[in-house]
């Protein structure tokens, strides 16, 4: 059976360090099964033995996986002196365990985060080795065309002289300056207007040019990567949206700021 030390049980679910803990400890504010313990070095079944703190029944976990359908204006970070952070969004519960997000998106960017404390699938998946799919929606501004999906499918050259891997980029619909939009899918008509409101919001709206929502595939995870691969080519995304990480898809049940814990089968997915 696996077991924890009652002390190290409590410490990693974030109640405080392990002295502190200890100290709790000494002064009972510790019960197991319902007896008040004294000794912190006790070993603990975690899913069989019941602790409380304060005698509120503490449940033991020692890993976090969420998934966050990030929202735009907040910033991909544990901490920040200026601006919400994607941890504000979540819930005690799962903030006790200190999750930090498995890379970034802009702070304007919405869609699929992956949070948790597991550092080494963390580090697995942002492996450049790994070449992990990392699938975006996005509003362009620009006739997004047949050249276009194919310098993507070479590569293009950003900036700072990087080359990207291939990438596969869709056209999903496109809306001349002053026409309806055209697509294969009505639902891709409905989410290119919808990114047109967020871009409009955002102060992005763009009345020259004709605007394209696309898809677009990355196997690696540069800074700005979709909004330079685009400039490479001369565009410019008003709204990027993340719809999977790997086998992660976005939950379309979770509006922007909403989020869940990965289901088990997810997790298992993820390794
Ligand atoms: N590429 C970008 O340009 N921004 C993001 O947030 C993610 C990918």
């Amino acid at each position: 059976k696996q077991t924890i030390r009652l002390d190290k049980m409590l410490g990693n679910l974030g109640y405080g360090t392990r002295s502190v803990i200890k100290q709790w400890i000494k002064q009972g504010a510790v019960a197991v099964n319902g007896r008040t313990v004294k000794d912190h070095g006790l070993q603990i079944r975690p899913l069989e033995d019941e602790v409380a703190l304060n005698g509120e029944i503490i449940r033991y976990r020692d890993t976090v996986y969420v998934l966050l359908h990030k929202p735009a204006g907040v910033v991909s970070a544990t901490e920040d002196f200026r601006d919400r952070t994607v941890i504000d969004l979540l819930g005690e519960d799962v903030k006790v365990l200190s999750p930090f997000p498995v890379g970034r998106l802009d702070k304007d960017t919405e869609g699929l985060l992956l949070l948790t404390n597991d550092g080494k699938l963390s580090h697995e998946l942002l492996s450049p080795r790994k070449h992990v799919p990392k699938t975006y929606r996005a509003l362009v501004a620009g006739a997004v065309g047949v050249e276009d999906v194919e310098a993507f499918g070479r590569g293009v050259e950003l900036d700072d002289g990087y080359v990207t891997m291939p990438a596969q980029l869709h056209v999903l619909a496109s809306a001349p300056a002053d026409g309806q939009p055209q697509a294969e899918k009505p639902e891709a008509a409905a989410e290119l207007l919808a990114a047109m409101n967020s871009a409009a919001q955002a102060g992005k709206a763009n009345e020259q040019d004709t605007l394209c929502w696309i898809e677009l595939t990355i196997h690696e995870g540069k800074f700005h990567q979709v909004k330079r691969m685009f400039e490479a080519v001369g565009k410019k995304v008003l709204y990027l949206r993340r719809v999977s990480m790997g086998p992660l898809l976005l939950d379309p049940a979770l509006a922007p700021g909403e989020w869940r814990e990965l289901t088990e089968d997810e997790v298992d997915s993820l390794r």
